[in-house]
């Protein structure tokens, strides 16, 4: 096993526990930190209170290309990649902060969160292995969730056409475009 400073351990308890209050999968935990199964389980059941569940982690992309998910999707990304690249945030740190960032989003919109933590773990995963990728919307400008081999000229993103159904979410859509809109603008300029 690795040897760590005692400093360097309890860092990554820290991290642990941050990620299990954002409600991580076991998978996510054992992806992303190096310590033992074990203590992972017992930290789990420690913040949670209950065993860490069994079972498949959600698997498919299709996932992200629904009408709402996508814009959920679209906002927690722009916000990951601007973690990433503009504040120089670890992978990690881009994941826990930019999701903590989404919930907030979510709250002050008055929006329910789509996205769990391990859907948001998963679409940066699908991100790193090129099954998706960002297009720029023609409309807006915003950029959103698509898959990798997807047309990038003339589309139009799922907040600037909302399907008629949607007209309970529409203001709660303009409202997260707003946002990934501002969020574009601060990581450009
Ligand atoms: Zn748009």
């Amino acid at each position: 096993m690795l040897k760590r400073s005692l400093a360097e351990d309890a860092q990554e308890v820290f991290r642990a526990i941050a990620l299990i209050e954002l409600g991580a999968r076991m998978q996510v935990l054992e992806s992303e930190l190096t310590l033992s199964r074990d203590r992972m389980i017992r930290l789990y059941r420690e913040v949670k209170g209950v065993s860490p569940p069994k079972g498949m982690l959600p698997f498919s992309a299709d996932w992200y290309m629904t009408w709402l998910a996508n814009i959920h999707a679209s906002l927690f990304y722009n916000i990951y990649l601007f973690l990433k690249h503009e504040a120089q945030c670890s992978h990690l740190d881009a994941l826990t902060k930019g999701y903590r960032l989404y919930l907030e989003h979510c709250r002050n919109s008055a929006t329910e969160a789509v996205l769990d933590l391990t859907r948001a773990w998963t679409l940066v995963r699908f991100f790193d292995a090129d099954i998706l990728q960002l297009t720029a919307c023609c409309r807006c400008n915003g950029k959103f969730v698509a898959h990798r081999h997807d047309l990038q000229h003339n589309i139009v993103c799922g907040a600037c056409q909302p399907p008629s159904r949607a007209g309970k979410t529409r203001k709660a859509a303009a409202a997260a475009r707003q946002q990934a809109l501002e969020l574009a603008g601060s990581a450009s300029s």
